[in-house]
């Protein structure tokens, strides 16, 4: 079976491709992040897989658009309900592309995120695998994510320190200085 693997980022793309391998699966990455800001943040992520996917013999789909304005407009007054904007135009672009190319099924990395609303995921996969008539691989990754994260780290990959776009940068900063408050 041919799986497009739409890709969040090398660390957490580790051990989905190896569960699809162990299934007899071979993955293609997609790259399709238009949520990662600022621009050196959206090139150390896009460069870090780039280099990962060549050293584990994994082909990828580049579908390199930096899509701050786009981003913004589409979660625009909501900022603090953006995350389904978000699965939504990411896995429309995998199922579209799986199913343009000829792929039969599309499947995220993000759903090895204890982060993310696996959930919500599951759902936008779904409807998007309707709406382009192609299978979504549904899959709960999370098991193996500690796993992947110490992997990455041995490999030297670069780690991002959230989840991408410019608000959940800045919810780091807000949890930080609420924890300090907390702890005075
Ligand atoms: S927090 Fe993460 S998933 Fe949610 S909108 Fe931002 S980048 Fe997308």
């Amino acid at each position: 079976m041919k799986t497009l693997l739409h890709t969040c980022c090398a660390p957490c793309s580790i051990t989905c491709v190896d569960t699809l391998r162990q299934e007899g699966i071979e993955p293609t990455a997609f790259w399709y992040n238009p949520n990662i800001h600022p621009l050196k943040e959206y090139k150390m992520r896009k460069n870090t897989l780039v280099e990962y996917a060549a050293s584990i013999h994994m082909k990828v789909i580049m579908e390199n658009e930096y899509g701050l304005r786009k981003f913004i407009e589409g979660i625009y007054p909501d900022f603090d309900h953006r995350c389904g904007f978000c699965y939504n135009i990411r896995l429309e672009a995998a199922a579209a592309t799986a199913k343009e190319k000829g792929f039969d099924s599309f499947t995220t990395s993000l759903l090895i995120s204890p982060y993310q609303n696996h959930e919500l995921l599951r759902r936008v996969g779904e409807e998007m695998a309707e709406k382009y008539d192609i299978e979504f691989l549904y899959r709960d990754f999370r098991p193996r994510f500690r796993e992947g994260q110490e992997m990455a780290r041995e490999l030297g990959l670069y780690m991002q320190k959230y989840c991408g776009c410019i608000f959940s940068e800045e919810d780091r900063y807000t949890k930080k200085k609420k924890e300090k408050k907390d702890g005075e």
